[in-house]
């Protein structure tokens, strides 16, 4: 069977893209210049991320959902504070079993799709490989790796992160700028049970979350935290006993959750925003981290590459059915159109979100509690947020619907 497209990046967005189109009955070559075995330890990435329940649907219909039963924890309401004063806000699902979202462990997560990816007869893996030359010659993309070989199909997908060398190549330079903040995260273990809830609290020096897990298997209470701080005082936090940042991690928390002691290593990572209003060039399109990057405060950011791969797979199929070149400029123009809107709208909304909640002051803290009071009477726009909780705004591909294509 010939490979419909060439993926760059065997990340969580790259690898979910080729078993999306696999299960479709498509083709693909994925490249990644990482071990993915090594990519799938703890060690390689301690983050926790919050999926969607749309996401979590896209998932189950391309077939991962046996593999990640039982792996995540529901979060079944999200309460939002502002400096952990009165007047926060709460988000709560309706009925329970219906979770506004669920975490996994980022090493779960790239463990399922590895494996699930290797077991593929339509995936055709290339690991430990760069690459060194990209070509668009009008009928083919090309791609030439480091062993000399050279892949070609009508379509390239740079699935390649923030740092995309297929952007920079194609002279594509997103709106970008960088958060005078860093993101701390670990997981932790606490004294009282979390009850499911995920917890968002605002500080004017940058957002501290703290997100349900699954207890440990010697039945200890777990969360998740990501702690943005000033980027000038994370080495100084970094820098602290286990013992001395659990005990700032007890402050930043309130005693929410009762004593807090650390139950896996910390990572910072400088944070950033950018955005390509153009995605496409000929034979090309960028998918994931390589097209935007956003914030962390509302864990969106896999999310929204998520509904990339859901698009790109109903664009392409629906293109392929009819006869047509997966790199026809009207399939990539097609998909452009559809995700251009939703990208911007999350990615303004959290750099809003981040900014409003980062003046400090007593004046600012009571406009935002107003509003938060706002919010919580207004039950259209409790259900706009919780739409984008879940993810399930806006014109939604198929596969997010959970129907395959
Ligand atoms: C602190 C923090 C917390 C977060 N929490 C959440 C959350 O709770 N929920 C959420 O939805 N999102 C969250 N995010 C965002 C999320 O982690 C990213 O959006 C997501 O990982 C992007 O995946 P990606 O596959 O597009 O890119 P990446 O994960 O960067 O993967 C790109 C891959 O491509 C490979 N690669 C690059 N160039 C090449 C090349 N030329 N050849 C071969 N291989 C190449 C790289 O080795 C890499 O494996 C968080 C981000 C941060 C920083």
């Amino acid at each position: 069977m010939a490979e419909a497209a060439i993926i760059l990046g065997g990340g969580l967005i790259g690898l979910t893209q080729a078993l999306a189109l696999a299960a479709q009955g498509v083709a693909t070559h994925v490249v990644e210049r990482f071990d993915p075995e090594a990519m799938a330890t703890r060690g390689f990435d301690g983050r926790t991320s919050a999926i969607s329940s749309s996401s979590m649907a896209m998932l189950e219909a391309i077939g991962l959902g046996p593999h990640l039963t039982g792996t995540g924890c529901a979060i079944e309401t999200i309460k939002v504070l502002d400096h952990l004063r009165p007047g926060g806000l709460d988000f709560q699902s309706e009925r329970p079993g219906d979770a506004l979202g669920t975490m996994y462990e980022n090493h779960l997560l790239r463990r399922t799709l590895f494996d699930s990816a290797k077991a593929s007869d339509r995936i055709t893996l290339h690991l430990g490989q760069d690459v060194v030359a990209r070509r668009f010659d009008g009928g083919t993309a090309q791609v030439e790796l480091a062993d000399g070989s050279v892949l070609a199909a009508p379509l390239l997908i740079a699935a390649e992160g923030r740092g995309s060398e297929t952007r920079e190549q194609l002279g594509i330079t997103p709106a970008r700028w960088q958060y005078d903040h860093s993101a701390m995260v670990s997981a932790v273990y606490h004294e009282k049970p979390h009850d499911n809830v995920a917890y968002e609290i605002f500080y004017s020096t940058g957002p501290f979350a703290l997100l349900p897990m699954l207890d440990s298997d010697d039945g200890r209470h777990r969360s998740a935290i990501v702690w943005s701080v000033p980027r000038d005082q994370a080495p100084g936090y970094m820098k602290l006993s286990d013992r001395g940042f659990a005990a700032e991690l007890d402050k930043a928390s309130g005693g929410a959750l009762g004593t807090i002691s650390m139950a896996a290593p910390r990572s910072s990572y400088p944070l950033g925003f950018h955005h390509s209003a153009r995605v496409t060039d000929q034979r090309i399109v960028l998918i994931g981290d390589a097209g935007h990057g956003i914030h962390p405060i509302a864990g969106q950011g896999l999310n929204l590459g998520f509904r990339d791969v859901a698009a790109l797979t109903e664009v392409l199929v629906d293109g392929m059915r009819l006869g047509m070149d997966p790199g026809d400029a009207q399939l990539l123009a097609r998909y452009e159109r559809w995700r251009g809107l939703d990208t911007l709208m999350v990615a303004m909304a959290t750099d809003g979100l981040n900014r409003l909640f980062g003046i400090p002051g007593k004046p600012a803290s009571a406009v935002r509690r107003f509003g938060m009071g706002l919010v919580a009477r207004a039950k259209p726009l409790q259900g706009f947020f919780m739409d984008e909780a879940r993810g399930t705004s806006g014109a939604m591909p198929k596969l997010l619907q959970g129907i395959p294509v």
